[in-house]
């Protein structure tokens, strides 16, 4: 048994975290590191799924499963707690139950909602972020179809869903609502022309920059479903009542909305940016071997990363697909780093995007391939499976994989 073996630790089982850990398993024996995993909860939720738990399509235990049952428990330690402070300096995490030394760190916390200083969102708007935020979006929208024929005052505030941003998030959450309206409106015995959902986008067209003749497709589908746009408009502040949106040079307008879904843009996670790494918007710019500039022994990945596309010369969107391949070249770079050999470059292989609008119906550019309808559908249902499989094998997929493709 080898006396003094580095330390590993991993911060966030997401899906930079998990397949971190899943792969450095194969990468280093027993004997050639200690491996900690800390992580809040004791499950994984897939972030990739929180429009259909926050819209309540689909049961929040459908998106989550225990963190232990991927894991090769006896070469990880699995650590759930939370962590409050990363000591670049000395070496450290500091956790709300304790600390941990480490040789090696990997930064996998994700992002957090970006609202971009904008009065009352933080107070008053609901994120589509992870389980907790989720089952509260969803519980809420149901409360005020509950509520609405209690009250002696029909108040068409609790019957106005505003969602602010019309990028993937906005649009597949747009995509649930679409079907979950017409069922609470059944449940509760509301007429479905009661009910508003309005999207307001700050951008001169929904999903900025994806091919414009799908973006088309996704709209028409959505106003069909009861879908109400203002584009060109931005949410400028949220209040208890509802929020206050204008175009540029317009008198703004006031939407009274009990259901504010603020869904404009993420930024990375705040303990990064207290840790004293360089950033924008909470993202550390990594170098190609996906360290910290200046931290040989500091890995970010993730949406707390921020890696540039040398085509583009912008920096590449977060996502899961990036977050995972990541995961893979920082598991195989701790390998080398720890028994030698040259660090490998992170070159991302993106395979398309996918956007979901409900169960049943999606649009997506896969190996550069146009879908939409049913073919696109059955492609996002592929790609969350294919996660589920990358992380958790065949097992995983079964238990928790969609397999309704019609
Ligand atoms: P995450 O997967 O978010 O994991 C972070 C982990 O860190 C979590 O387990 C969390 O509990 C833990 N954590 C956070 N803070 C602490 C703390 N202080 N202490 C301990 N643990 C902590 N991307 C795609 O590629 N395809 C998609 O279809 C897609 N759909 C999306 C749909 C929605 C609704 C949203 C919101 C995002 C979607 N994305 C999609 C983006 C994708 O979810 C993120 O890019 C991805 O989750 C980033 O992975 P990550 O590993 O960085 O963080
Ligand atoms: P985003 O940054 O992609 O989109 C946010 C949208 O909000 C933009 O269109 C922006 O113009 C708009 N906006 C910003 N400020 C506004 C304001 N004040 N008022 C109105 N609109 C405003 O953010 P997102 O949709 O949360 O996605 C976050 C990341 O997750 C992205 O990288 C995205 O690609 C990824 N994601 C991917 C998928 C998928 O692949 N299916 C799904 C969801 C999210």
């Amino acid at each position: 048994m080898a006396l003094n073996k580095p330390k590993i630790v991993i911060l966030g089982a997401g899906y930079g975290g998990l397949m971190t850990v899943t792969r450095l398993t194969k990468f280093v024996g027993p004997n050639d590191a200690d491996i900690t995993l800390v992580n809040k909860h004791n499950y994984h939720y897939e972030t990739t799924w929180m429009h259909e738990a926050s819209a309540g399509t689909l049961h929040h235990d459908r998106c989550r499963y225990q963190i232990k049952d991927v894991i090769n428990q006896s070469r990880v330690n699995f650590v759930q707690d939370t962590v409050k402070a990363i000591k670049i300096d000395e070496k450290k995490v500091v956790l709300a139950n304790g600390e941990l030394k480490y040789d090696y760190v990997v930064i996998g916390l994700g992002a957090v909602p970006e609202t971009f200083g904008i009065k009352g969102l933080k107070e008053y708007a609901f994120p589509i972020a992870n389980i907790n935020t989720s089952r509260l979006l969803r519980e809420h929208i149901e409360l005020q179809f509950a509520t609405y024929n209690t009250e002696a005052e029909k108040r068409a505030d609790r019957l106005t869903i505003v969602v602010g941003g019309a990028g993937f998030t906005g649009i597949e959450f747009l995509g649930e609502l679409a079907a979950r309206v017409p069922e609470l409106c059944k449940e509760y015995d509301i007429d479905r022309s009661l009910v508003r959902i309005v999207c307001v986008e700050a951008a001169p067209t929904v999903l900025p920059g994806f091919d414009p003749e799908l973006v088309d497709y996704a709209v028409h589908y959505l106003e069909e479903n009861g879908v109400e746009f203002k584009i060109g408009t931005a949410v400028q502040e949220c209040t208890p009542e509802g929020v206050r949106v204008g175009k540029k040079d317009e008198e703004p307008e006031q939407i009274k909305s009990q259901t504010v879904v603020w869904a404009a843009g993420v930024r990375g996670h705040p303990i990064v940016e207290e840790a004293g790494f360089e950033n924008m918007r909470g993202r550390v710019k990594v170098n190609p071997d996906l360290r910290a500039p200046g931290h040989d022994n500091v890995f970010i990945l993730g949406d707390s990363s921020l890696f540039m596309n040398e085509d583009t010369e912008r920096p590449y969107p977060p996502t899961a697909q990036i977050a995972m391949q990541q995961g893979i070249t920082v598991a195989k770079n701790l390998g080398r780093l720890i028994k030698g050999g040259d660090l490998e470059e992170f070159k991302p292989d993106i395979k398309g995007t996918v956007a979901s609008l409900g169960e049943h119906n999606a649009v997506g550019v896969v190996y550069g391939r146009k879908l939409k309808g049913t073919p696109a559908s059955f492609m996002k249902k592929v790609i969350d499976n294919r996660s589920l499989f990358l992380i958790g094998g065949l097992g995983l997929t079964l238990k928790k994989g969609k397999f309704k493709f019609f």
